[in-house]
């Protein structure tokens, strides 16, 4: 087993641990944000409605902001009050509702794993963490914890982005905030720091905290309600009252620098790039370098004809229902080959262009195309797009993928991607 921490970056004290507990909360009852699932968890009655509420609020707030969130959850809500409702709708009905909010793949698992509590658990929603892990699929351990603390009061820790940046400032943790290491560790503090009997609130307090106080770049310490437990804060406070003390000629004792006083500690900031005076609170945590998104070209066709009432429509076709943005409508696209030249690229676009009519394409030169870049999570993508106006009508190969013709405002109300709408 592998040695405990040394305590700097331990809560060892139950008197500090309860203090920490009553301090957030109370800081919690008075600020927290006015939210439509925190309303939902606090009101319904039913435990399954709750939990459900619950998992949709989470899986929502995964990569998105909050404020983005709201419409969205409110709009789902609406349609969809309860798992049985969700589990009776269509993919196509679901994606519709999410065109925007990103991340596409979220709303499919989440109502694939409504159907799997409808059709395999009764409509019943697992009760404990472990078992909503285990039996829903797209559930990962943060979620988990989370619908059971807030739904149903179980004893349990969270951590998401938040909560690892206010744990690693707390206590001074300053390896790779990604690594399993740490990641395990954060786990262990999240679920000893736990209310017993508010754990709900506590969770989304130690989460707001993060997201309003706490925050990445410029954390309002002065208005923080945990600051007389914060190691960071109180390591800056230090220098800052020797660096005074230097100022005025005062005789003063080198503030103590050390990191926790274990060589090789594996939660101290590593030796190579130790404790930056300049950054203060914000040299926790430490990340990896992320990876560079991969760059990615992609030919897209703006196909337009004259609607039976004069209106434009546009040929709108369906992606592949896996993979990325799986399922949703897209204008005709073809990925491009890296480093091809521009004459077999366009080349390649016109028999792309016949393989999509059933015939010789109409445009033996392809206009200008403009460019639109987007920027996915991991993918660097830019759109080169062909606008291209039609005389007469085309009719799509069907085994190609389903199609259809929709007016602006009907493109709009469609399953796309926020990519395609910059498009
Ligand atoms: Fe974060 Fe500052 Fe509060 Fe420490 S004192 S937890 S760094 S806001």
């Amino acid at each position: 087993a592998p040695a405990p921490p040394p305590a700097r970056h331990l809560f060892s004290d139950p008197a500090e641990i309860e203090a920490l507990r009553g301090n957030l909360l109370a800081w919690y009852d008075k600020c927290k944000r006015d939210l439509p699932w925190r309303t939902l968890a606090a009101t319904e009655p039913d435990a399954d409605r709750r939990a459900y509420a619950v998992w949709v609020s989470e899986i929502m707030l995964q990569q998105t902001q909050v404020a983005t969130v709201i419409d969205y959850y409110n709009r789902w809500m609406q349609k969809w009050p309860t798992l049985q409702a969700l589990a009776q709708a269509s993919l196509e009905e679901v994606n519709e509702l999410w065109a925007g909010l990103g991340y596409y793949s979220r709303g499919k698992r989440l109502q694939e794993a409504a159907r799997k509590v409808v059709s395999e658990l009764a409509g019943r929603m697992p009760r404990t963490a472990e078992d909503l892990q285990k039996l829903l699929p797209g559930v990962g351990r943060y979620t988990a914890g989370a619908i059971a603390s807030i739904s149903y009061g179980q004893a349990t820790g969270v951590v998401d982005g938040n909560v690892i940046r206010v744990l690693c400032r707390l206590r001074c943790i300053g390896a790779d905030s990604s690594s399993p290491a740490v990641i395990d560790r954060l786990w262990d503090m999240a679920n000893a720091l736990v209310d017993r009997s508010r754990p709900g609130d506590f969770n989304q307090a130690l989460m707001e905290l993060g997201a309003t106080v706490c925050a990445p770049k410029a954390p309002l310490c002065g208005e923080c309600p945990v600051k007389q437990h914060c190691r960071a804060r109180r390591r800056v406070e230090k220098e800052l009252a020797f660096a005074s003390q230097k100022l005025f000629g005062k005789p003063a004792s080198v503030p103590d620098v050390e990191d926790c006083g274990v060589g090789g500690c594996p939660l101290c900031p590593p030796a190579t790039e130790p404790w930056d005076s300049s950054l203060g609170v914000t040299n926790f945590p430490r990340k990896a370098a992320k990876k560079q998104p991969r760059a990615r070209r992609t030919s897209t066709f703006v196909l337009e004809r004259r609607g039976c009432h004069g209106a434009p429509e546009y040929l709108i076709v369906q992606r592949p229902s896996s993979g990325l943005l799986a399922g949703l409508w897209e204008f005709p696209s073809l990925l491009l080959a890296q480093g091809l030249q521009e004459e077999k690229q366009r080349e390649a676009l016109a028999d792309h262009l016949q393989a999509w009519m059933g015939r010789p394409a109409l445009f033996i030169c392809l206009p200008i195309p403009s460019q639109v870049v987007h920027i996915f999570s991991h993918i660097h993508q830019t759109y080169v797009v062909y606008s291209l106006p039609l005389d007469e009508d085309v009719t799509l190969d069907p085994a190609l993928s389903p199609s259809r013709w929709v007016t602006e405002e009907e493109f709009h109300a469609s399953a796309v991607s926020t990519a395609m709408k910059k498009v």
